[in-house]
């Protein structure tokens, strides 16, 4: 059993740099900045090597002395380490010569990214010793915390839209969490889950626990330098929703490159958003610090954040990178869905659609270049938003149960391919 413990050494407010215990708490007092895990890297880099790493089993705890977690781990054996693909065939599509996805639309148990932050988050709400645990979701939250809490023996109170994908609700309800769906949007929903973190001990994931929530994130990022052969891509393209995972991502190649793990980062990151849903990228364009809160209206529900809490630090990421951002139409990222399933084989949600729709005009406008290594974040599963492809796919031949009706199919098969 290896000690962690003592590798993390504080929460630290990420604007005045104050450092406060390892509490479940989120804002400075001070200063109203959020609050962030600080680790204590010069023992990080005599302990943590890529050999150690390689040998461990194949999930996200494998970066442990990157993660806020105290002890061995016990739950979410199975999460995190996803596939990362070369994809050929979708490369030869955009023009770029080394594309790969990173697939967390398999990542387990719930099938998408959220996998990682509530692994993590769960860890931490044990340690606190809570027995409820909350959250406010665009959805894949919801499935996750609903799965994961039910396994790791929670009491779970799942905050969502009313509005959200009918498929997303049945997946979350499954394992009978107490669902509230609020007549509202997201935002509207998180602005009542702070309310209630206030009042009831529980531990809201994405609120009192946050800071150590969006520290699972940055195992995206470890698993693509560690299956990338320990080296950063040229680019990296990011859906946003909070812009959590972006700001995580770029904080995981930081801190691989602190402790010495790779040699230097070449990274240039880029945002995502749909444009029905792009605070983020409006500030981007705008090359602009301030976040401009929006009223989404997207079929990318689990991206309809209208008021991110870390878009200001995802634009500065943007900014320290050298990278851009780009939006997209709901018909674009209809699209993307269906060019990534016949291209590479895989069924993303519609927050991948937003993901490769934006790498595409980014590709076009010259941001991402021909030669260069690229990795797109798929983040989610397919299964989850089949709603948002109803009416937008090819139609089943229908035939009667004989030879001859399947040979009529056969023509009219052959004949469309021409
Ligand atoms: C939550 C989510 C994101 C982005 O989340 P952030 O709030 O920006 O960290 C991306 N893709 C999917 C599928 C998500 O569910
Ligand atoms: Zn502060």
């Amino acid at each position: 059993m290896e000690d962690t413990m003592s590798l993390v050494k504080a929460l630290k407010c990420r604007e005045c740099e104050r450092e406060y215990p390892l509490e479940p708490i989120y804002v400075c007092e001070f200063c109203f900045g959020p609050l962030e895990v600080a680790y204590d890297y010069d023992r990080i880099k005599k302990t943590m090597t890529r050999e150690k790493i390689e040998t461990r089993p194949q999930n996200l705890w494998r970066y442990r002395e990157l993660l806020p977690i105290e002890g061995e781990p016990s739950d979410a054996l199975y999460t995190g380490f996803t596939p990362l693909i070369k994809a050929d065939n979708l490369a030869r599509f955009i023009g770029i010569k080394e594309l790969y996805i990173k697939d967390d639309s398999v990542s387990h148990p719930t099938l998408s990214f959220k996998d990682r932050v509530v692994a993590v988050a769960l860890a931490k709400a044990r340690e606190f010793k809570f027995n409820t645990v909350a959250c406010a979701s665009t959805g894949n939250l919801a499935h996750s915390v609903s799965a994961q809490g039910a396994k790791a023996g929670f009491k779970r109170f799942i905050f969502i839209p009313a509005t959200l994908e009918y498929s997303k609700i049945i997946a979350s309800l499954v394992y009978e969490p107490n669902l509230i769906a609020v007549d509202g949007n997201y935002d509207e929903v998180n602005r009542l889950c702070s309310e209630v973190a206030n009042k009831y001990k529980w531990a809201f994931v994405n609120i009192n626990i946050r800071p150590f929530y969006a520290e699972g994130s940055k195992t995206h990022g470890f698993e693509i330098i560690e299956q990338l052969g320990w080296r950063t891509p040229d680019n990296i393209v990011v859906p946003c929703a909070s812009g959590s995972l972006m700001t995580k991502i770029w904080k995981s190649f930081k801190e691989m490159n602190i402790i010495g793990l790779i040699d230097g980062i070449k990274t240039k990151v880029f945002a995502a958003q749909a444009t029905g849903c792009s605070p983020i990228i409006t500030a981007i364009k705008k090359d602009i610090d301030v976040i401009k809160p929006v009223k989404p209206d997207t079929v990318a529900k689990s991206l309809a954040i209208g008021n991110p809490a870390d878009g200001f630090y995802a634009t500065q990421v943007v900014k320290e990178s050298g990278g851009f951002g780009e939006d997209v139409s709901d018909t674009e990222i209809i699209e993307c869905i269906k060019l990534l399933a016949r291209t590479e084989g895989i069924f993303t949600e519609t927050a991948g659609g937003v993901t490769l729709a934006s790498a595409i005009k980014l590709k076009k406008q010259g941001y991402i270049k021909e030669d260069s290594s690229t990795v797109l974040c798929i983040t989610g599963n397919g299964l989850k938003t089949q709603e948002a492809l109803h009416g937008h796919t090819m139609q089943p031949y229908h035939i009667k149960p004989n030879l001859l009706s399947f040979e009529e199919a056969l023509k009219k098969i052959e004949g469309t391919k021409g």
